[in-house]
């Protein structure tokens, strides 16, 4: 049997060997996570749905991507029930971002739009309806000054409280899992050696990097941007069901236990200190909500994560490295990982299970940044054998 290792346990990583389980793979699996304190995907509520940018307009897999999504996250409701609940994304129509967001509902998803012919996302298409007073009145601390788009589907995910019970899930299904950092790889013969910071080496037939931030340091020439950022998680005054709502950069969204979770911030060196990132969101969530109902700051948790985005198109990298047969890449999820994520790695289980990919693959092959020798990595070597 083929011995396959993932590094990395987030998003990337577990989306990968669900569906390899899903498939009945014949592969023996081996999962090792560094249990890095900025992991992006262990965020309190993350949300996930199908219009996070400032248009309407479908990506030509996008109504794929979301399906990929829904059926992943269908199954994990089966592992972790109180973690995932579909809910609708409110978009307040403010200033620029009202005409933009206006004209491409027009053009791609009314019948007479300029564009909707193009619009490749056929099946279960989102539905996006403009709020009525009933809507408002159900959610009154959601009132702004703007008309405002609800769109569907939308996701709330608990994923800090989700991603410890999947790896217990790959456990139980014979998923070898090691809590420890993958420090180099060698080749061996004809398989690769991976070397943990215990001092431990295992070899493997397929090895997998999907390891977040650390692919910067892996690929120093790759053309990546680290974007850290936090969340705050706090306890409303009032505790009532809300759904998610964007505006001004702003996200909330609601864990199951009810608590707000919104932000985020975004820094690219140093993180600020908790409390001025704390003082900085709840600002924040009373100027965008002014009807929102008051948090209580000591019961509140700030959460940081780091983000890995691919400079040129901001999409997902993966792919089998150039220069080493069998060396994996499922990274650069971006910001926007729920979306893109499960179906990037849909594709590489295809890949890595002979299945045929087509065209789409083009649209995440790692080939796209191998400008100035980008998949060049000092901790991957060719050498003994
Ligand atoms: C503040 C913030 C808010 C966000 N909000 C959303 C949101 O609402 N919706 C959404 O879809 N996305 C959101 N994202 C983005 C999303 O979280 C990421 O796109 C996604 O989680 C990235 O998953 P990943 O598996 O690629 O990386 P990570 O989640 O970072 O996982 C990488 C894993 O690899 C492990 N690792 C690293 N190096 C090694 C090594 N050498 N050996 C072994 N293991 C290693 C780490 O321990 C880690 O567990 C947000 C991100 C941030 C930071």
């Amino acid at each position: 049997m083929k011995r396959i290792a993932i590094i990395g346990g987030g998003l990337a990583g577990c989306s990968l060997i669900h569906w390899l389980l899903k498939d009945n793979s014949v592969l023996d699996i081996t999962l090792f996570d560094s249990q890095d304190p900025y992991t992006a995907s262990f965020g309190p509520t993350l949300l996930c749905h199908p219009f996070p940018g400032r248009s309407l307009a479908p990506h030509p897999y996008l109504g794929d991507a979301v399906e990929c999504t829904r059926e992943l996250l269908k199954d994990w409701t089966q592992i972790a029930p109180q973690t995932i609940r579909e809910t609708h994304m409110w978009r307040p129509l403010k200033g620029s971002n009202a005409q933009r967001l206006s004209k491409s509902h027009l053009d791609w998803w009314t019948e007479e739009g300029k564009h909707a012919h193009e619009n490749t996302w056929l099946e279960n298409r989102p539905t996006i309806t403009t709020c009525t007073e009933s809507d408002i009145e159900t959610h009154p601390c959601f009132k702004t000054d703007y008309p405002t788009l609800r769109t569907g589907p939308a996701f709330a995910i608990d994923a800090g409280d989700l991603f410890p019970l999947v790896h217990q899930h790959f456990r139980n299904n014979n998923v070898s899992t090691h809590y420890t950092s993958i420090q180099s790889i060698e080749k061996c013969h004809d398989q690769w050696c991976v070397h943990s910071d215990n001092g431990e080496t295992t070899c493997f037939d397929q090895v997998v990097l999907a390891f977040g931030r650390q692919t910067k340091r892996w690929f120093p020439h790759l053309d990546i941007t680290l974007q850290g950022g936090s969340l705050l998680k706090a306890r409303p005054s009032s505790p009532e069901t809300i759904e998610a709502l964007s505006l001004d950069g702003l996200h909330v969204g609601q864990h199951a236990d009810k608590d707000w979770v919104f932000g985020s911030t975004r820094w690219s060196e140093q993180p600020p200190t908790p409390e001025t990132e704390t003082t900085e969101l709840l600002q924040r969530l009373t100027k965008t909500l002014p009807h929102s109902p008051t948090m209580n700051a000591d019961i509140s948790t700030l959460w940081s994560g780091i983000r890995t985005i691919y400079g040129s198109d901001r999409l997902t990298l993966c792919g089998e490295l150039p220069q080493h047969r069998n060396i994996f890449v499922l990274t650069a999820l971006g910001s926007k990982g729920f979306l893109w994520g499960p179906w990037t790695a849909r594709l590489l289980q295809k890949r890595l299970t002979q299945q045929t990919v087509g065209a789409e693959f083009e649209t995440v092959d790692l080939m796209r940044a191998n400008a100035e020798d980008g998949w060049y990595s000092p901790y991957i070597q060719n050498s003994i054998g």
